[in-house]
């Protein structure tokens, strides 16, 4: 749940100031890369851990609005929900502190009861933000099968082992690509450099997000750039999880990699055309007007 103040400016240690305003919006990459792809149309069940807190029951019921299957959502005692405390200056730069809470409860003993159900979908879009350990236990599951798995690599941790980036896709921004490879990412040979790097590492298709600039895709055809779409930009935020998410079930549905990619752009142009992240997210029906454009 993200919790957003917003203030005239940011408190100096060991002040109190008084905001101007304060929203609860429900947020998690996961939980907006389950709603993208619940949104571009796909059977979409949702993994992971609430609190016993006030916010659990909030955060699941905006789910379930959604149409995402929450049974595999599990409840946990003594424990709050994730959180993320955002405070907003007026001049739009944000200050963040998060709470793992219930999330970096959910552990590989929680996987394995799982099994079936991720040996039994198409794909499994994986996070960052469960303990590492749980994500290599989806990861070691998926690949007895067919599963593909896509992983957004965020918030990328200290030392992150390349065994977790052999996977189908994954799909870092900028800045996670220049954090996973420590390469300078600017100029079109350096996110060459970077998307190759990557693959190198043993990831089967990378894709850089790249803001207003599209995306880039690095597999074994070689690198190439797909093309944004353009809008009117009102708030990106949730951009990144709205392409990931309809990406995803694109892919999975059999289209071509570049195809699907671009699908996600169009995703992403919409989100970042309204206010909010889940809210900001549109319906495949928006996504194939936007590619017709
Ligand atoms: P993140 O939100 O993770 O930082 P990006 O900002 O790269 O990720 O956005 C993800 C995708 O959303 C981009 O690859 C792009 O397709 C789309 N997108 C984001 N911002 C814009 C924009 N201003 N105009 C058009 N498309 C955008």
């Amino acid at each position: 749940m993200d919790l957003v103040l917003k203030c005239a400016q940011f408190p100096q240690p060991g002040e109190t100031i008084a905001a101007n305003s304060f929203n609860e919006v429900s947020g998690g990459k996961g939980a907006n890369q389950a709603v993208s792809a619940a949104r571009a149309g796909a059977q979409v069940k949702m993994v992971g851990r609430v609190g016993d807190d006030a916010f659990a029951g909030r955060l699941v019921a905006g789910l379930k609005q959604c149409e995402v299957d929450c049974s595999t959502v599990l409840a946990t005692q003594d424990c709050e929900s994730g959180l993320a405390l955002i405070l907003v200056e007026e001049s739009g730069q944000n200050t963040i502190v998060t709470v793992a809470g219930a999330n970096a409860r959910l552990l590989p003993a929680d996987i394995d009861s799982l099994r079936n159900l991720i040996q039994q979908s198409d794909v499994v879009l994986l996070q960052l933000e469960v303990p590492l350990e749980t994500v290599r236990r989806v990861i070691e599951i998926a690949r007895e099968t067919e599963t593909r798995v896509i992983l957004d690599p965020a918030p990328i941790p200290q030392g992150l082992p390349d065994e977790l980036l052999q996977v189908d896709l994954i799909c870092p921004n900028e800045r996670e690509a220049e954090q996973l490879t420590g390469m300078p990412i600017g100029t079109p040979e350096q996110i060459e450099a970077a998307a190759k790097a990557l693959y190198q590492r043993g990831a089967k298709h990378v894709v850089i997000t790249l803001g207003k600039q599209g995306a880039y895709l690095f597999d074994e055809s070689g690198g190439r750039l797909i093309a944004p779409f353009t809008t009117d930009v009102v708030d990106t935020t949730a951009a990144g999880d709205a392409f990931a998410g309809a990406l995803a079930v694109y892919w999975a549905e059999g289209m071509n990699v570049d195809d699907a990619v671009r699908r996600g752009n169009a995703a992403g142009a919409i989100a970042a055309s309204r206010l909010g992240a889940q809210p900001s997210i549109g319906a495949r029906s928006e996504i194939e007007h936007l590619w017709k454009t």
